[in-house]
């Protein structure tokens, strides 16, 4: 059989190794100068592949947040089973008290070359710098056109990718060609993104990271809520906490609060009893003094500031006043201008239409023979390893061509 696969990223490489394997015939067509360009900018170059949490419900999202299930949860390709894939492949894995999973060698490049000499060594044809601009069906063959290329083929498989990641790749080409043979897409948005806030107190922060509980709040309603990792910008806020709250802001409307809490271990009793002893402890120094050892200094400060202290001593401050320090720091609130978009999103949410796919084989319900898998369906993933993981499972399970 002939096996013709658009797209040489994550997915469409998963895809052609495993056709490949099983004696198919492949082509692999890839649009940029090389195959994996984004899989290199993964993880910050670390390539975070999966997550040991990925089996477990929750973590996927789209119209049918179950669509997903079948190909994570198949003992063949669930989590274990695709660590085991990668050391056939000769990459090592090693996990994160987090659950996140990253080569052994911590290097995203290694991930791009297993899987390259896998192809080579399977015979895969790879034909980089081919845009795929067509798929014709008739007498129930496909023939996808690539400029003044037709190429005839049994089955084709679509891996080219979502929208997000522009600068690495990312195009709208998936879904118009998906399109062309009748399939419909939902609604896109960015995903797994930065947040563009009021910069006023960000922006004093640029560079600042910080440990704290992140919340999406539309009036008093939490739309989402991650603890972790954040980091100030120039235009709002970044980090892994942020990432996992991304979607909630590019799917919940306008009039967002992005709400910090600094201190998500302590009540309100102990932060102010702290800052009793500090205030005593501080006599003679600036109010704004009174969070260091807690916060990095440029944090204190603008906690501080924002509070309405600054120059005034430490000891001046009444017990009210460092109620309202104690209310910055667990609920230091910062309107939610938006998300950062696609370009520097990592994931598309919204996709093809699961319900016109089949999850136990990813074949089109539409059109026989037409299959396709990853970010171009409507299937996202929490920040964590999980999308790279979804691309993996859709992509093998693709490439068996039930
Ligand atoms: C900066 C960044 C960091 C990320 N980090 C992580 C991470 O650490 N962990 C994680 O799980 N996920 C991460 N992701 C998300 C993850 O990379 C994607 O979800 C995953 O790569 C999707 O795989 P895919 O095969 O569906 O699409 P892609 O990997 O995007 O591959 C699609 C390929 O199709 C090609 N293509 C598109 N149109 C055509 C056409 N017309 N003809 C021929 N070829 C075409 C594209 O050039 C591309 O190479 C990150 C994304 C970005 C942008």
């Amino acid at each position: 059989m002939t096996v013709c696969i658009i797209g040489g990223g994550a997915s469409g490489m998963a895809a052609a190794i495993t056709a490949a394997s099983n004696g198919h015939r492949v082509i692999l067509l890839e649009r940029q100068a090389r195959v994996g360009r984004k899989l290199l900018a993964t993880g910050n170059g670390r390539c975070n592949l999966s997550n040991t949490h990925a089996d477990t419900p929750g973590h996927y999202h789209g119209a049918d947040p179950r669509f997903s299930d079948y190909a994570l949860g198949r003992p063949d390709l669930n989590v274990s089973a695709t660590l085991d894939w990668f050391a056939s492949l000769g990459l090592l894995t090693t996990a994160e008290d987090s659950g996140r999973l990253y080569p052994y060698s911590n290097m995203a490049g290694s991930v791009l070359d297993a899987l390259r000499f896998a192809l080579e060594g399977l015979g895969v044809d790879v034909r980089t710098g081919c845009t795929v601009t067509g798929i014709r069906v008739r007498d129930n063959a496909l023939t996808v056109v690539a400029g003044e290329e037709s190429i005839r083929a049994d089955a084709v498989i679509l891996a080219a990718g979502g929208a997000a990641g522009g600068k690495v790749g990312g195009v709208m080409d998936g879904y118009r060609l998906a399109k062309e043979l009748g399939h419909h897409r939902t609604a896109l948005c960015p995903a797994v993104v930065q947040l563009r806030t009021d910069p006023t107190y960000p922006r004093s922060l640029k560079g600042v990271k910080a440990q704290a509980s992140v919340r999406i709040l539309r009036g008093e309603e939490t739309l989402a809520e991650s603890t972790g990792e954040l980091l100030f910008t120039e235009y709002g806020v970044s980090g892994p906490a942020v990432f996992d709250v991304s979607r909630a802001v590019s799917t919940g409307g306008d009039g967002l609060v992005c709400r910090l809490d600094f201190l998500p271990e302590w009540d309100d009793g102990e932060t102010l009893d702290w800052l009793c002893r500090r205030r005593d402890a501080l006599a003679g120094r600036e109010a704004q003094t009174l969070l260091t050892g807690l916060f990095h200094t440029r944090l204190g400060q603008v906690i501080c500031k924002a509070s309405g202290f600054t120059a005034q001593s430490a000891e001046s401050l009444t017990d009210a006043d460092l109620r309202r320090i104690v209310r910055s720091i667990h609920r230091f609130s910062l309107p939610v201008v938006g998300t950062c978009g696609f370009d520097q999103a990592q994931v598309t949410a919204g996709g093809l239409r699961t319900d016109e796919f089949d999850p136990r084989t990813m074949q089109s319900r539409l059109v026989p023979g037409f299959y396709a898998c990853g970010e171009v369906l409507d299937v996202d993933g929490d920040c964590g390893g999980y999308n790279l993981q979804w691309a993996w499972s859709s992509g093998r399970l693709a490439g068996m061509l039930g």
